[in-house]
């Protein structure tokens, strides 16, 4: 079986989650298998190999699972993103818009040196809107962004679309 099909295989559709009309894609089954846990952290590697990789950021909050254990395989920092209010040092934040209202996301603005060379994991991508606003956090601390990595992505293209003005190199394990 393919890692594509492993992942499809484990992970749950939710209907009415977090609100009604909404299924929520549950990833929690894949953090019960370690080996499926390890291929997916080896298929991204594998795959931002070429892109000089300094500093993995992850999305609060399920970024921050296999945002980490990429960050150790690849030696290099891991940095979260979090939803405005959670960070407890100094922090620059960028706000976007949701369906219904906004949200802000925030980033220590020591979080890494100018220059460096940024991955932005998040587990999914939907519409673009969290990943566009961490990629601007990212612009404003003077990193670049080198590439994105998601385990799901939904509507890929048309999100696809909205993040190759930051960087062409756009992951997904299963679409
Ligand atoms: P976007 O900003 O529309 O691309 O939504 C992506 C963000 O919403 C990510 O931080 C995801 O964790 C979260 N998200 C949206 N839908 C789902 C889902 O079905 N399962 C898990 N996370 C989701």
């Amino acid at each position: 079986m393919s890692l594509e099909q492993r992942l499809k295989a484990v992970i749950r559709d939710i209907p009415d989650f977090p609100q009604p009309g909404v299924v929520f894609k549950d990833i929690t089954p894949i953090l019960k298998d370690q080996e499926l846990c390890d291929a997916i952290v080896e298929a991204f590697a594998a795959q931002i190999n070429e892109l000089g990789i300094d500093v993995v950021a992850g999305v609060e909050s399920r970024g921050f699972l296999f945002g980490l254990m990429l960050a150790n395989k690849l030696s290099v920092p891991f940095v979260p993103i979090r939803k405005q209010g959670k960070l407890p040092f100094k922090t620059i934040s960028e706000s976007y818009k949701l369906e219904y209202g906004q949200a802000t996301i925030e980033i220590h603005e020591d979080a890494f040196e100018a220059g460096c060379r940024v991955l932005i994991h998040d587990d999914l991508l939907a519409t673009g809107g969290t990943v566009v606003a961490a990629s601007k956090l990212i612009e404003k601390l003077g990193g670049t962004v080198a590439g994105y990595a998601f385990v799901i992505s939904l509507d890929f293209l048309q999100s696809r679309g909205r993040l190759t003005r930051f960087s062409e190199e756009v992951v997904s394990l299963v679409s």
